[in-house]
């Protein structure tokens, strides 16, 4: 061997046995991610997509990261794209929970394991596991800070008139949220404490197609017109942040929050900037935080067990039966935020900065 050979032989083998194992190029070697996101009109799916690209990338995974815009084809297409481009993983958090069937089983013919993230794919087999949050639990929570909120600002008023809304009725989640806040209100409504006017509940009833706020402010329009101009409605029940700031705009409409006409409390769901700020000035009541850094920490535990072989982190196995399987799932557990503990919540576990908020 040449000097110049064996200098050169010597290097290569220091700079792979040391520092460039855990930087550039030969890090990335850990696989594939493909991530299909929803929509980027919501912060939180932006905050769910960049810590998980954070994340993956920290592990030496290359990652493709997509979002759809709550378009069902466009969704689609992006995944057939990933799985053409040879990815090893897909991570998904679908638009509409029951339309990948085919497009997984496609996966699944080029051994691409898939990870459900946040929102159940139903009706496949093809689902390996699911990271999640504890949903029925989020709707227990927003509806006790709503029945708080109803003590608090209406003691003396009961029976409450409050009016329900549902998430997208195509997202498995919204059923969940839906039955949890349920099962504290109705025991409450059948105990005469509390009144819905318009009489509409249930998810087909109540539900909003794709989370969109306008749509619900629309309903809430409506609701107020038809059933509340000689009656004031004290509580409403929202599913979601988008939503709340299109209600708390159709009750600001007709006066609510000014004079003698009390806010009604309005609970919500992510955190999202604009609904905190509305809690501070007095209008949305509370919200439900759920820590998007700790899904992605688990979802990237998930799929470095499905890359290598390993046990990955479950901790439920019964709940969520996708109509063809029980997914074995993660359930992290849901925050709920109001005026009283935004700070302690969101500020010091360093989801936002004060800056952010104020
Ligand atoms: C998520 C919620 C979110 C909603 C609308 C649900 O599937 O779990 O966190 O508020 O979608 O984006």
């Amino acid at each position: 061997m040449t000097l110049l050979k064996f200098m050169l032989t010597t290097t290569a083998l220091v700079a792979m046995t040391t520092g460039m194992l855990t930087t550039g190029a030969l890090a990335q070697d850990a696989g594939y991610v493909g991530i299909a996101m929803p929509t980027k009109s919501s912060a939180r799916w932006i905050a769910d997509g960049d810590n998980m690209v954070k994340q993956f990338e920290e592990a030496g995974y290359t990652v493709d990261l997509q979002y759809a815009e709550d378009d069902i084809p466009n969704q689609l297409a992006q995944i057939e794209n990933m799985i053409t481009k040879g990815v090893d993983v897909l991570v998904i958090a679908a638009i509409d929970g029951t339309t990948l069937s085919n497009a997984l089983a496609n996966a699944a013919a080029s051994d691409i394991e898939v990870v459900a993230y946040d929102r159940l794919i139903r009706d496949s087999g093809d689902v390996s596991y699911y990271a999640t949050f504890d949903n029925f639990k989020v709707g227990v929570q927003q509806a006790t800070t709503l029945v708080d909120g109803l003590n608090a600002r209406f003691p003396d008023q009961k029976p409450w008139n409050v009016e329900l809304f549902g998430g997208s009725p195509d997202d498995n989640n919204a059923y969940f949220f839906y039955d949890g806040a349920m099962s504290v209100l109705q025991p409450m409504i059948d105990a005469g404490d509390m009144v819905i006017q318009s009489g509409q509940m249930g998810m087909d009833q109540v539900g909003t197609l794709r989370w969109d706020g306008s749509v619900a402010q629309a309903r809430m329009d409506n609701l107020l017109s038809a059933n509340y101009t000689d009656k004031q409605v004290h509580a409403v029940l929202s599913p979601y942040d988008g939503l709340s700031i299109g209600i708390l705009s159709s009750l600001k409409g007709v006066g609510y929050g000014s004079g003698d006409m009390k806010m009604p409390i309005v609970s919500g769901q992510d955190a999202e900037i604009q609904s905190v700020k509305s809690m501070i000035a007095d209008e949305q009541y509370s919200t439900i935080f759920k820590d998007t850094r700790e899904l992605a920490r688990v979802t990237v535990g998930m799929v470095e067990a499905l890359l290598n072989d390993g046990e990955p982190e479950i901790n439920d196995t019964e709940t969520y039966d996708n109509g063809i399987k029980v997914v074995p799932s993660y359930l992290l557990e849901p925050l709920p935020v109001t005026k009283e503990n935004w700070e302690a919540t969101l500020l010091d576990s360093g989801y936002y900065t004060r800056d952010q908020i104020e």
